[in-house]
């Protein structure tokens, strides 16, 4: 068991050691779920689990034994002790999630229901009284697992936070330049020059030199020849040719070594009179097949072959050091056609071609994602491009996009860039692979092309095949980081996404996009000398890593700042928790701007208060970087509690992009522009607000309840009655395979569609106030079924009796009151006056919803958020 001192520990707490009723290392030997019924997961992670002398958050411990809680109760005996404070290291075993029949999850999973209570703890007193605490779910305890967003309220991990150093301050070369992946080696503290005299006279012997300074010559200085070498080989032997290819077959069994050493070698492949410039595990596509597979889909993996890079003198030799010992195989060798051994050569990419990309009925170049490769499975990229595209966090802003995926325990991915329409690309003579997209309205192209001697230029063509964009839908990404104004222009109007809305934040110490914010341009406007199609502009994602994020896009002035609060992980240490998500949100509102829950519901705590308070304009589903996941179910569950108690937030769609690995717009946002309306940034804006919306991965749809638009409230008489419910859906990409209709979160209709397209219509009687949305599913060839696109619904209120779910009511309620908890327990708390205004704005949204309740007679158990911090007491 592993001892954690994140730190010395203070003088002013003793560990109190107890005797309990199992010890780690034999439940970790024993059998799996040992003899207390641990979860498979909490059994596997036990190992972990810190033992000995530990000191956490400065505070000593000791584990000896632990004592498990499971249902009886047990008491313990400790030396007697006073004390103002006792502090417990617990962890609560996961909850299994909780499927519903129609695949959405609540509660939370793993976390299980927050506030839930799970345990007294009672302090026994030598006099025999008493004193007894509750233990409940996320606010004094958590799972033994930390799931992203679902932190306690009253407690924290068992490690405090600490400052990390910037990778490019511990490594030696600096970071940033290893980014380059090579290096000329032409500089150090020695540099012998390395010179060859082409002798004149070959067919002679020579028998010695001499060497004569010139009068006036190196000055004071002098030469030291160190050594001379002789050779014969045709050309300037430190003359290397371009680059070249070729795939090396390993021998059977041996496994591929991808380390390089101090001098930039590989162990097992080398070459002498040249250099290997990379070696990386082939990539499979389906070649045969190529214009029948989907756009994006991933490559297998060659557990054997490996793609060869090198650049070397014509006369240079291969040194392979395989199991069977070392081979020298010539270079020449390898590049004459038809040679068997385990190199063989790959046609080089030499072919200088343009590439030109169009849409039908158009000679105007267009945006798009481009990807093409050889022969050999060979990347392509165009001449100003990455050949290596780097696809971690904050490491590169490069305009590509890295499809990847781990497979069988490696990496394999499927790398593409972003071009303004037309690019010059070296090509191989043969075949290549090309695959071209923009978005979900056009229909994506994978497309083999021969190429000859005589190949200058190639021209790919493109089909807008679905008509939303005539019909004014826009579509946009509400979530993007780190990349350039610029760069984002360039990636959403080669996704087809008219408005990128790009973020800046601050993580820890690092400041992200903010000399890009400006509170006032919007790129790509006709204002800003844009044609006003793609538009870009920069906002702000404000985040508190317990009480929640909040996406602030396109207002105006000033910066709303701080971005973060509270400390780690979002903020730097020992910021205070100043200002409240709702607060922020209402600062937006002020500036113009539109108020967007991120990445929903996670970080999962204050949001419930802006929605109640009618100050959050829009939820947000996110992709991260998942390509095929799908909206997700547990999102999906968790606003349609809001929704059950009548708030019409809408939902869009944003990526939270980081870096190459994912793409702007993977799951994007649909909004109807008015008919006849001009589309510009702040008509997008009122689109939102109105909630005429639906967020996809690709299917597009249409929706209507009695002719009203999605975002629309309906009003019915107090008998109820019947609305009539159209709809049309198609897609280009997704593969469509069922259309359902949701109403108060059941699934109320619910029919298998063909891949591309389909539409119809529902009468459905309603007896009570309801909201209504479409939810679309699909999947691609070989994935699972995903839900593709999710419509923000249409809300039909029933005369005197509008919509308010009493159990999911409750749920709101907890969140804000966990919100609360955490203010006044172990949040980095404020000068006094802050706190107490934060504390005010809280308990004003919490009793807003609460007095709804109760007016309507809803009668429900609930601990006012008044308490925490004080001791239940009894005798
Ligand atoms: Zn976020
Ligand atoms: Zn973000």
């Amino acid at each position: 068991m592993p001892a954690i001192q994140d730190g010395p520990g203070s003088s002013h707490f003793q560990p109190l050691p107890f005797k309990g009723n199992a010890d780690l290392a034999a439940l970790v030997a024993g059998p799996k779920n040992g003899p207390f019924g641990l979860s498979d997961e909490m059994a596997g992670a036990l190992q972990h689990a810190p033992g000995g002398d530990c000191v956490c958050w400065g505070i000593p411990f000791e584990i000896g034994e632990v004592l498990i809680l499971s249902e009886q109760p047990v008491a313990l005996e400790i030396a007697p002790v006073e004390a103002r404070w006792l502090v417990f290291l617990h962890a609560l075993d996961v909850c299994p999630p909780t499927e519903r029949p129609d695949g959405l999850i609540s509660p939370a999973p793993r976390s299980g229901r927050l506030g839930g209570r799970v345990a007294d703890y009672v302090m026994c007193y030598a006099d025999g009284s008493e004193a007894r605490a509750e233990i409940r779910r996320r606010h004094q305890i958590g799972a033994f697992t930390h799931f992203w967003g679902e932190n306690c309220f009253e407690a924290v991990a068992h490690h405090k936070p600490y400052p990390i150093r910037g990778a490019q301050e511990q490594l030696a070369p600096d970071w940033g330049w290893t980014q380059v992946r090579v290096s000329a080696a032409d500089e150090g503290p020695w540099v012998n020059w390395l010179w060859a005299w082409e002798n004149p006279f070959p067919e002679k012997t020579i028998t010695g030199f001499r060497f004569e300074l010139a009068a006036g010559g190196p000055g004071p200085g002098l030469i030291i020849l160190s050594a001379i070498s002789a050779g014969s080989v045709a050309s300037q032997p430190l003359r290397w040719r371009t680059r070249r290819k070729a795939r090396l077959v390993l021998s059977k069994g041996e496994e591929f070594e991808p380390d390089l050493d101090r001098d930039g070698l590989l162990k097992q492949i080398q070459l002498d009179v040249g250099q290997l410039i990379s070696a990386t595990p082939r990539l499979l596509y389906p070649n045969a097949t190529w214009q029948d597979t989907y756009d994006n889909q991933l490559p297998s993996l060659s557990i054997d072959e490996i793609l060869l890079e090198y650049t070397a003198h014509p006369e240079a030799c291969f040194h392979l050091a395989g199991p069977s010992g070392r081979q020298i195989i010539p270079v020449s060798a390898v590049e004459e056609a038809g040679t068997d051994g385990p190199i063989q050569p790959v046609a080089p990419a030499q072919q200088r071609v343009t590439l030109r990309v169009i849409e039908r009925g158009s000679s105007r170049p267009v945006p798009v994602k481009l990807h093409i490769h050889g022969e050999a499975d060979e990347y392509l990229a165009p001449v100003d491009r990455h050949r290596i595209a780097n696809p971690d966090w904050f490491e590169d802003y490069g305009v590509d996009r890295v499809h990847i995926e781990d497979w069988e325990g490696r990496i394999r991915a499927h790398t593409c860039t972003y071009i303004p329409g037309v690019t010059q690309v070296n090509l191989p003579l043969g075949k290549v692979y090309v695959e071209v997209s923009k978005g979900f309205e056009i229909r994506p192209v994978r497309k083999v092309v021969e190429v000859t001697a005589e190949t200058r230029e190639i021209v790919i063509e493109l089909e807008r095949v679905l008509p939303w964009r005539e019909r004014g839908w826009v579509t946009a990404d509400t979530h993007v980081h780190f990349l350039s104004p610029i760069s984002a222009m360039l990636e959403g109007s080669a996704e087809g996404v008219n408005v990128v809305n790009l973020l800046a934040s601050q993580w820890g110490e690092m400041m992200s996009n903010v000399g890009d914010f400006d509170g006032r341009n919007t790129w790509g406007s006709r204002e800003a000398g844009g044609d006003g199609e793609y538009l870009v502009r920069v906002g702000t994602e404000n985040r508190q890593h317990v009480l929640g994020h909040i996406s602030l896009l396109g207002y105006e002035g000033p910066i709303i700042a701080p971005m973060t609060t509270g400390g780690p992980g979002e903020s730097a240490l020992g910021d205070p928790i100043e200002v409240l998500l709702l607060e922020w949100a209402r600062q937006c509102r002020r500036q113009g701007g539109l108020v967007v829950l991120p990445h929903f519901p996670h970080p999962r705590a204050e949001h419930a208060a802006g929605i109640i308070s009618g100050d959050v304009d829009a939820i947000e589903m996110t992709s991260l970087h998942y390509s095929y996941r799908g909206i997700d179910p547990y999102s999906l569950a968790d606003w349609y509690r809001y929704l059950n108690c009548g708030y019409l937030v809408p939902a869009v769609g944003g990526t939270d992009k980081m870096s190459a690995v994912t793409a702007v717009g993977t799951v994007r946002t649909y909004a109807h522009i008015a008919p006849g309306a001009e589309f510009t940034y702040e008509t997008w804006k009122q689109v939102v607000r109105r909630g005429e919306t639906f967020v996809t991965y690709g299917p597009l749809l249409e929706f209507m309840v009695d002719g009203q638009p999605m975002g629309s409230r309906v009003a019915m008489s107090r008998q109820g009655g019947t609305v009539d419910v159209t709809w049309q859906v198609a897609s280009v990409t997704v593969p469509l395979s069922r259309v359902e209709l949701v109403v108060n979160g059941e699934i109320r209709e619910s029919v298998a569609v063909s891949p591309d397209q389909a539409a119809g219509h529902w009468s459905v009687k309603l007896d009570r106030s309801a909201w209504l949305a479409l939810l679309v599913r699909g999947h691609h060839t070989g994935k699972p079924e995903i839900i593709a696109a999710h419509s923000t619904p249409v809300m039909v209120e029933v005369e005197g009796a509008p919509l308010l779910a009493a159990a999911d009511a409750v749920t709101i309620l907890e969140q804000i009151e966990g919100a609360m908890a955490y203010l006044d327990t172990v949040g980095t708390r404020a000068e006094e006056q802050a706190y107490k205004r934060m504390r005010l704005a809280l308990a004003s949204a919490h009793r807003s919803l609460h007095n709804r309740l109760h007016q309507q007679g809803h009668y429900h158990e609930h601990t006012l958020p008044l308490e925490h911090g004080e001791h239940h007491r009894s005798h």
